[in-house]
């Protein structure tokens, strides 16, 4: 059965997505089998994942329609060209659900009975959240097993993580009392800027060791290039900086979710 990890942080830009898309194509090409789930209306990971422009448009069994329950999750699972990994995608109208889910009476627990449906298939299941902690995205913390945070080592990320853990710590009390965080992981480091470094240390300071991945992602203009090429980092450049640093943080990954599975 798999572990479901969504990846959270209510800010926006802190490259969520990007290591959404990345951690999903290396544990694939790892040999897990991945499903990614797109959470977010803006369907920056369906486009990463090589569906764009008319291609995304015409898709008509997405996350949305998952979470209304208007068709099975296993009918919005769609093959990629990349080795192991399917995507469940979104469009435009999964902003749309950020309202009719308020009708409904479990209204953060739709996506988890989703993903119940298809657990069995896959080793790991990833959710790219959406930047809210709106109950879209809370349908994103009651539906895993561990949560992922990128960070930027910028001066207001710490309130904004402190934040998310408290929700985080509301969830697991009323809907979810298996979540924890699997780690933080600093993302678009620059270890050439004081801020980036200085942050980092008292973010360091402050968790305890094995809640931060020892996988830093650093600034590297190829994982800014992929997604328009539809492809994950290390496929459209194996030899990157930027392909290296997330096989690695897939390494870490791999290891904590065996340990997940041996615990059960
Ligand atoms: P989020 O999903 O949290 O909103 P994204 O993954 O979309 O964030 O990333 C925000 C922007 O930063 C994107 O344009 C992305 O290409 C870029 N980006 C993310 N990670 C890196 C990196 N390591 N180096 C350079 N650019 C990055
Ligand atoms: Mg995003």
């Amino acid at each position: 059965m798999a572990t479901i990890i969504s990846i959270v942080n209510q800010k926006g830009g802190v490259a969520k997505t990007t290591t959404a898309i990345n951690l999903s194509a290396a544990l694939g090409a790892m040999g897990k089998k991945v499903l990614l789930v797109d959470l977010d209306p803006q369907g920056n990971a369906t486009t990463g994942y090589g569906y764009a422009g008319a291609a995304k448009k015409n898709l008509e069994n997405t996350t949305y329609e998952v979470l209304m329950g208007e068709v099975r999750p296993a009918q919005a699972v769609l093959a990629t060209k990349f080795k192991n990994v399917s995507l469940m995608p979104a469009t435009a109208n999964l902003a749309e659900a950020e309202i009719r889910l308020l009708q409904f009476q479990n209204k953060t627990l739709c996506l988890k009975k989703a993903l119940l449906q298809i657990k069995d298939s896959y080793d790991i299941i990833i959710v790219d959240c959406l930047p809210s902690l709106g109950v879209l995205a809370l349908n994103g913390l009651c539906a895993c097993d561990r949560i992922i945070i990128p960070m930027q080592c910028e001066p207001y990320s710490l309130e904004g993580v402190a934040e998310l853990l408290a929700t985080v710590k509301r969830v697991k009390k009323s809907h979810n009392r298996n979540l924890q965080l699997m780690g933080i992981v600093f993302t678009m480091l620059d270890k050439r800027l004081t801020v980036n470094r200085e942050v980092m240390r008292s973010i360091k300071a402050k968790f305890p060791e094995d809640t931060i991945f020892k996988t830093e992602i650093p600034r590297n203009v190829r994982i800014s290039e992929a997604p328009s090429h539809g492809e994950p980092i290390m496929y459209y450049d194996p030899g990157s900086k930027g392909a290296e640093a997330y096989n690695l943080l897939a390494k870490e990954v791999a290891k904590k979710c065996k340990a997940i599975e041996e615990m059960l």
